[in-house]
């Protein structure tokens, strides 16, 4: 009969193993150790059901200092034990523990032979299991022969479903723990590619600099800050007479001097200004902070710069029309009709030039509206449409 403080310490030994290791590979080394210990056993393996053949396959062995078990030890590590077949096979069979009083001379113990060696006599085994599956058998070897100790085999059965339990829980854990890893790892390559698909949408292909799309939504956002008192003003480049530069040398040429203009244009803007490709071969800037005349003085700059541009066909210029938010020109539409008129000016008048929307008029005082009135005041043309 083993001492019920004995049974109590190993029964102790095992659920601290368990809370102290993260998985039963970590806790197993220790649960047999302390076991032994416990019990005043000298050999213990665990033995785990292989998931393809169904048969126990070795996991881990411990055997009290002193005790020549190394061919023992081999010899577990080496072989399989099918349904039935010796100690752990019977317990796989039977799903409960089993106790051998003297293992040379049990008909059912292959490796009787080599337990030779270190002496082994008594043996149990018990299943880890969760409730009817068993997935493993612990086994324990003892010097001395002993007598069949339900008590302890009792408690052992416990143990083993203590373990199962534990296993269960742990693997589940991990598996969870690796679909979480996985979801997050998918997670962070669909968000890579969705801003690389959005970053898409806003860029244009040929310049690589942002497209019509992504100046529209700046646009939208400065409106906003303009209502609220920022200063910002428009820019509409159009690359001059780009047609006969395509038909003198093809439109490959004409490629490239539409990349050259857009990063000479990006190039020689402040960080929080923005130039698009608005289409064709015109562009749209946007400068922040500024009033219509520090908008034209950047602009000049812009145009000196792409009048620069050094190529082996015709010398590349471009014309800008300027206008700034505010009064009646508050609206994108408005906004852009007003550099867009600025711009046919500076074709009118030459090309390879800065024209600025007129400056806005004050609001009249109603006095001035009558007087303006009664001298019969001249309504401003509608433009004519440059394309
Ligand atoms: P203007 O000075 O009055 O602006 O004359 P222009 O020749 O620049 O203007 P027009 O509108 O007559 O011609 C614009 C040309 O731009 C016609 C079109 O083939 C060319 N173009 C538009 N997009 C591209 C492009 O992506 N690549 C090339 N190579 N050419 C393009
Ligand atoms: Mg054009
Ligand atoms: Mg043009």
């Amino acid at each position: 009969m083993t001492e019920p403080v004995a049974i109590l310490r190993a029964q102790y030994a095992v659920a601290r193993a368990l809370a102290e290791s993260g998985s039963l590979g970590e806790a197993t080394p220790s649960i047999l150790r302390e076991v032994c210990a416990a019990l005043a056993w000298d050999v213990g393996v665990l033995w785990r059901v292989d998931a393809a053949s169904h048969e126990l396959r070795f996991v881990d062995f411990w055997s009290r200092p002193g005790v020549k078990t190394a061919e023992f030890e081999a010899e577990c590590r080496a072989r399989m034990f099918g349904i039935g077949e010796g100690l752990p096979g019977r317990v796989l069979r039977d799903a409960r523990p089993a106790w051998i009083t003297d293992v040379q001379a049990d008909p059912n113990f292959p490796r009787a032979p080599i337990a030779m060696e270190p002496g082994l006599r008594a043996a149990f085994a018990f299943p880890v299991r969760l409730g009817n599956h068993v997935f493993g058998v612990m086994e324990f070897f003892s010097r001395e022969s002993r007598e069949p100790d339900e008590e302890l085999l009792s408690v052992m059965e416990g143990i083993g479903s203590q373990v199962g339990q534990y296993d269960v829980r742990r693997r589940a854990e991990a598996e969870l723990a690796d679909a979480h890893a996985r979801l997050a790892q998918q997670h962070a390559a669909l968000e890579d590619a969705n801003r690389r698909l959005s970053e898409l949408a806003i860029t244009d292909v040929l310049t690589g600099i942002p497209n019509q799309r992504a100046f529209r939504l700046r646009l939208e956002a400065l409106l906003a800050e303009g209502v609220r008192g920022r200063k910002f003003a428009l820019a509409i480049a159009d690359i001059d007479q780009f047609k006969l530069l395509n038909d003198a040398h093809g439109h490959p040429a004409g490629d490239d001097v539409l990349r050259a203009v857009a990063t000479t244009l990006r190039d020689g803007l402040r960080r929080t200004d923005f130039v698009a490709r608005y289409g064709g071969e015109e562009f749209a800037i946007l400068l922040v902070d500024v009033d219509l005349e520090k908008a034209v003085e950047v602009v000049e700059v812009l145009r000196r710069r792409v009048s620069g541009i050094a190529n082996p066909w015709r010398r590349v210029t471009a014309s800008f029309g300027v206008a700034d938010f505010g009064l009646g020109r508050n609206k994108g539409d408005s906004l852009f009709e007003a550099a867009d008129k600025a711009l046919y000016r500076a074709k009118r008048r030459g090309r390879n030039r800065v024209e600025a929307a007129p400056l806005k008029r004050k609001i009249a005082s109603p006095k001035a509206a009558i007087a303006k009135k009664k001298k019969g005041s001249r309504r401003p043309k509608p433009s004519k449409k440059r394309r």
